[in-house]
């Protein structure tokens, strides 16, 4: 049985990819020393997997930032402006990546959007009128060179030509048919060249298979492919989807003349479907996506080994794979040293998930003649059989238990908006900020002394107490209506939270990539969630203690922290979503006791887990994932104040289940988008109270009191001033302090303007 791999994490065991970036990008080290770390890395990565007996390894997956700006490069589609400021060609492309600024000129980052249903993000290519596509590059055929040269040989990997053309943005008169045949020439050329290198196969990446696709999509793919696939030559071309199952097009798939189809059966919810109605072709190899390249879990081989086992109905070519790259999951359980076995048997990072395939291509040769004996097979059935630690009754009683009485206030909200104007005495647009304020270095050391054990948890608390007192001061001279205690306790949003919840587990360096040098360090969720102890209260309460106007109390909410963890595989995403919002609700009541009177609960990543297919988006998500935010607060007295934050305003789409919350207030960014959401609030009538963001706080400019003013007015036009709050569009602990209060101070005084303004 043969194996493959989609793609593996290119970062390195320790971060050295993005150490090395980053210094190079101080200019501490030299283009040759960085290139030198990244040749180390291409090698270890291939000699790896070559250990573990892959028979597809990939190349070309390696990227310095992202892929997808490599292909734009390799294309020709790089924009002038980046090519105008004369830089070498690794700093033009780092400029287009992360933007320019200095003597050559000055030239903005390209647009970064999320990577299809993960936490990668990609740069947005961007087509103009005169862009020219053709191959220009040499990346993917030096790289094929460089594994050989190692005596590697390896399947080249590439985002294809639909792809590309879907992802792109069009800046000009010109459309994604305008550059259809270019991109085809450009695709023929790069496989003359791999026929030149004596390439046996190579990967055309194609997720954008797995969205929906209108008859048009599929007849440019098709178009696309009848023209590339003619120009082949003795290069077996491999179509890899992931991310989902291929239904809009898997019949026009099968009649072209790959050599191999690679499909999800992870994320595919119709991919066995799809082969049992219209079968698998003789000639073509099935690549067979089945092991979870998304997730940190170990294979249950008994499933895998069946499924398998299943296809072989199918095809008798059969090829076992990763249902996705490996970039999604961190590199190797081997860095964790502090996971205890009983929690550590679970996992199976990327470098671990090699040993799987080739266990599992040992196993499924050898199936039919006892493979049920097999060591490899009885280890890793022993994990599965075994009593899962960290079961929480309680929990899954109380889960169990819900009714719809759970999912809702019993005050409607026009008349807890009543009670609320009365109890707040807040007047007519209030302004307030998002939460965190900016974390100084004094604040970060506090953490990072508490965490090595060089001060006690009352030095660490007396600490976090200063710096609450210097935020409310600030807020009270600056002349805030609703404070903040300013997030000093937390370095992370979900990690805080995570931390103090049973059920999570942290990892120390399992790192995963989330654009260019950023890496996050999801927490997994390994048990039943339940809160221990009261989270946020004793920081709130004191905060409250030192203002009479109202302090918001601030969580997060439970569709963030499940988004941005690693979840369970054994329940489900809406279980899990229940769990964490059953534990949040604690956390509500107690606030609420405390003397909390605006409580706010976070759901920046609302939108992130949102399904590929809108037809599963009410379903598989937002049916689940609306109610778990209501059952946080749907124990309040209606004098309380319940807010919420969402980080992208592009939810044009789903405002109805964003009122459907039923907050009474939200927050959002909406600065950098031009406050276009606005009119999609008004045309869908929302209820909710909301704080659209007046300025943008991604950026150390100080706004000028005039432009937020120009704001306001514009968002009066469509936003009763009965309902709109004044507030900057997200946290503001990534800024510095004299520019956070010179904004503050200027958007207190637009909001003076606008509050005198609309009183008269
Ligand atoms: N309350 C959080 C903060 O202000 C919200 C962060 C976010 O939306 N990402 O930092
Ligand atoms: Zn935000």
């Amino acid at each position: 049985m043969n194996s493959s791999v989609i793609g593996f994490p290119r970062v390195g065991k320790l971060r050295e990819l993005k150490f090395a970036s980053e210094k190079y990008f101080k200019q501490e080290i030299s283009t040759e020393e960085l290139e030198q770390v990244a040749k180390g890395l291409r090698e270890m990565h291939w000699n790896l997997q070559q250990a573990a007996g892959i028979s597809h390894i990939p190349s070309n997956d390696f990227s310095y930032y992202d892929n997808v700006l490599d292909l734009t490069v390799l294309l020709n589609a790089l924009p002038e402006n980046y090519r105008q400021l004369g830089l070498s060609e690794r700093d033009t492309y780092f400029a287009a990546a992360r933007g320019y600024q200095g003597v050559a000129g000055d030239a903005k980052a390209l647009a970064m959007k999320k990577w299809f249903n993960t936490n990668y993000h990609y740069l947005v290519p961007e087509l103009s009128d005169n862009t020219e596509i053709k191959l220009v590059g040499d990346k993917p055929f030096v790289e094929y060179e460089e594994a050989k040269a190692i005596g590697v040989l390896t399947k080249p990997v590439l985002i294809g030509g639909f792809t590309f053309l879907k992802l792109a943005k069009y800046k000009g008169s010109k459309t994604i048919n305008d550059f259809a045949d270019q991109v085809a020439d450009a695709y023929i050329a790069i496989l003359d060249r791999f026929n030149e290198q004596g390439v046996e196969w190579v990967q055309f990446d194609e997720p954008s298979l797995v969205t929906d696709l209108t008859q048009e999509d599929v007849a440019l793919f098709t178009a696309l492919y009848e023209k590339v696939l003619a120009h082949k030559g003795n290069v077996k071309v491999l179509l890899q989807t992931y991310f989902g199952d291929i239904r809009d097009s898997y019949e026009e798939v099968v009649g072209l003349d790959f050599d191999g189809i690679g499909l999800d059966f992870i994320e595919g919810k119709q991919t066995v479907e799809l082969l049992e109605r219209y079968g698998f072709p003789a000639d073509k190899t099935l690549f067979a996506g089945v092991l979870n390249g998304k997730n940190i879990w170990k294979s249950d081989y008994k499933k895998v080994i069946t499924l398998v086992n299943g296809l072989k109905k199918h095809s008798n070519d059969i090829v076992i794979s990763t249902s996705c790259s490996l970039l999604h999951v961190p590199y190797t359980l081997e860095n964790e040293t502090s996971l205890p076995e009983e929690v550590s048997q679970y996992f199976a990072f990327a470098k671990e998930r090699l040993q799987e395939i080739k266990e599992l291509t040992e196993l499924i040769g050898t199936s039919g003649s006892g493979y049920e004996e097999q060591a490899a097979y009885l280890a890793n059935q022993k994990v599965f059989s075994a009593d899962r630690v960290y079961e929480d009754k309680h929990v899954q009683a109380s889960v169990a238990s819900l009714t719809e009485r759970d999912f809702v206030r019993n005050v409607p909200r026009q008349k807890r908006r009543a009670i609320q104007k009365e109890k707040l005495q807040l007047g007519l647009l209030p302004t307030t900020t998002i939460g965190s304020f900016p974390q100084t270095r004094e604040v970060k050391q506090n953490r990072s002394k508490y965490r090595k054990g060089a001060i006690s948890k009352a030095e660490y608390d007396e600490n976090i107490k200063g710096f609450i007192k210097e935020c409310i001061d600030l807020q009270e001279e600056l002349g805030l209506d609703v404070l903040v205690h300013g997030e000093s306790e937390r370095n992370d949003m979900v990690e805080f939270f995570g931390e103090n919840l049973a059920g999570y587990v942290f990892t120390e360096k399992a790192w995963v990539q989330s654009y260019g040098t950023r890496c996050v360090k999801p927490p997994i969720i390994f048990g039943d969630i339940r809160r221990e102890n009261p989270i946020t209260v004793f920081y709130s309460e004191y905060a409250q203690s030192l203002s009479d106007k109202p302090v918001k109390g601030m969580l997060t909410g439970p569709v963030t922290i499940l988004n941005w963890s690693f979840p369970r595989e054994d329940i489900s995403l809406r279980e899990m979503a229940f769990q964490i919002g059953l534990a949040i609700r604690e956390e509500v009541l107690d606030l609420e006791e405390a003397g909390i009177k605006i409580i706010q609960i976070d759901e920046a990543a609302l939108k992130e887990k949102l399904p590929i297919r809108r037809e599963e988006w009410a379903s598989e998500y937002l049916d689940w994932a609306i109610p778990a935010f209501r059952l946080c607060h749907s124990g309040v007295r209606p004098e309380t104040q319940v807010h919420t934050h969402m980080c992208y305003s592009e939810f044009e789409e789903i405002v109805k289940d964003i009122d459907n919350m039923d907050a009474d207030v939200i927050s959002f960014e909406a600065s950098r988008s031009k406050l276009t959401i606005i009119d999609a609030l008004k045309a869908n009538q929302f209820e909710t109270e909301v704080g659209p963001g007046v300025y943008d706080i991604h950026s150390p400019r100080v706004p000028s009191v005039e432009e937020m003013v120009a704001v306001l007015k514009n968002a009066l036009t469509k936003i009763d001033e009965e309902n709109l709050w004044i507030n900057p569009d997200c946290g503001l602990k990534t800024r510095g302090i004299k520019e956070t209060r010179e904004s503050l101070a200027n958007l207190v005084a637009a909001a003076q303007i606008i509050k005198d303004a609309v009183s008269v």
